[in-house]
């Protein structure tokens, strides 16, 4: 069994659909299709949920703009206004205008709510063009197997309960249907809440459908030719790593490389399940394995550039920095759910780059700046080279001026000032 998955970097136009449909035509034996939101759609439901919030009536043209460009690109697969897909399709932006006129109680559950249906609606249209072309399938609506827990925008699999679902249900489906389409990216908790695992979170619900139904590979169909030595979209000479092992993978993910998602990993890697990263549009490009491997003896160095970045600097008021003021800053980040990528300290100070928390930054400084001095600057980058070798950072430009930088035996990283600095 393969699942397969496409994300909004090929599902965006006829081309990536048909391109999709071509792949999935070719494949033998039984394959779970999970689908991302068309293109940039979920930034625009996530707009969308901000409007509304703030009683932006323009939340309904914004709305009415995402159904247009849906409908536009189905008219151009499925001509015949009578289709099916029409009324899929209509059904779930009537559900969008009314709760978005109902106004939202809670804005995290709302929000996911929200952008829960760009993945819905892109996976009714991919179950419909599919058929369309001979392709039969069976659609699923994912939230009824992935459970997970309340913390909107960025739920936890409940794994006991999501493993028996998906085998309770997609085991006997397996013995009618070869293909199974579903939704990345949402569940739903076990109060009844639609939620999402984070933005990008399609990767990951491949990984858990491959990781529940001890999938022979995952196969994760990009708009690249697989995973690179660098973005190719920021730097034309990239180059295509063929293999790399689970441990190289989750290193340059978690420094930010966003080709695939950092939670992707430790499923696949626990059944040792092989990781495929292709390009949709690059068939005769057999990509990326990642799977249990040897270190290379001679690695290519890898540039990696996280944006979005907070530097701050904590010096406590009383001038010790003890280890437990060092406790006491480490709790206080995980209560307030900020993602640390990088410290660095010194006998009166202790330096985090942050992702950027966007407006909760000012809360989070009146928060600590009793008891602590903070100076910050922002934005910043973060840029890391793997493998590093005397010379790269003059290779690879770093675009800014360097605030703070960290070396270990394999690693280089280097927090970028970008133009701005409010510190
Ligand atoms: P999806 O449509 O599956 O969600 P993404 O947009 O999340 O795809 O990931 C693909 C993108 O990742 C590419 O378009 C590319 O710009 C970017 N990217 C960042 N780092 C790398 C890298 N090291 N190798 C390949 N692509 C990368
Ligand atoms: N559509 C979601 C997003 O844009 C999930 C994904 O694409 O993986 O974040
Ligand atoms: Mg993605």
């Amino acid at each position: 069994m393969l699942v397969f998955k496409f994300g909004g970097s090929v599902l965006k136009d006829v081309a990536g659909l048909q391109a999709m449909a071509g792949t999935v035509r070719n494949t033998d034996g039984p394959v779970i299709v999970v689908v991302s939101a068309f293109g940039k759609t979920t930034d625009a439901l996530e707009e969308v949920a901000r409007l509304t919030w703030k009683k932006d009536p323009t939340a309904f043209n914004r709305l009415g703009k995402i159904r247009n460009d849906h409908l536009e690109l189905v008219r151009q697969l499925i001509p015949d206004g009578s289709h099916a897909v029409y009324a899929g399709i209509e059904g779930i932006f009537g559900y969008l205008e009314k709760i978005i006129k109902d106004y939202p109680a809670d804005r995290e559950a709302f929000t996911d709510e929200v952008a829960s249906c760009g993945e819905l609606v892109s996976s009714v249209i991919v179950h419909h063009v599919l058929a369309n072309l001979g392709i039969r399938n069976h659609l699923l609506d994912v939230r009824d197997l992935l459970v997970t827990d309340n913390l909107f925008r960025a739920a936890r699999v409940n794994w006991p309960e999501t493993s028996a679902k998906i085998q309770e249900r997609c085991m006997p489906l397996f013995e009618k249907q070869r293909m199974l389409v579903t939704q990345g990216y949402i569940g739903r908790s076990q109060e009844g809440n639609t939620t999402t695992l984070g933005r990008e979170g399609s990767d990951f619900t491949a990984a858990i459908f491959g990781y529940v139904l001890n999938a022979g590979m995952v196969v994760c169909w990009k708009d690249v030719p697989g995973v690179m030595n660098a973005d190719p979209k920021e730097w034309p000479g990239a180059v295509l790593l063929p293999k790399i092992s689970y441990q190289e993978a989750a290193e340059l993910t978690w420094y930010g490389a966003k080709v695939i998602h950092p939670r992707t990993i430790k499923p696949l890697h626990n059944r040792q399940i092989p990781l495929i990263v292709r390009g949709l549009h690059t068939p005769e490009n057999e990509g990326t394995l990642i799977h249990l491997l040897p270190e290379l003896e001679n690695p290519v160095p890898v540039y990696v550039r996280k944006p979005h970045q907070v530097l701050l600097s904590v010096v406590p008021r009383d001038y010790s920095f003890t280890n437990d003021h060092l406790q006491k800053v480490f709790r206080f980040f995980s209560r307030m759910r900020m993602r640390i990528n990088l410290v660095q300290n010194s006998a009166l100070s202790v330096s985090f780059c942050i992702d950027d928390p966007g407006e909760r930054l000012a809360e989070i400084l009146y928060q600590i700046q009793h008891e602590y001095e903070v100076y910050h600057n922002r934005p910043v980058e973060l840029v890391t080279i793997r493998h590093y070798r005397a010379g790269d950072t003059s290779a690879y430009p770093l675009g800014g001026k360097i605030l703070l930088e960290q070396r270990t035996r394999l690693t280089v990283q280097y927090v970028v000032e970008k133009q701005r600095n409010d510190g």
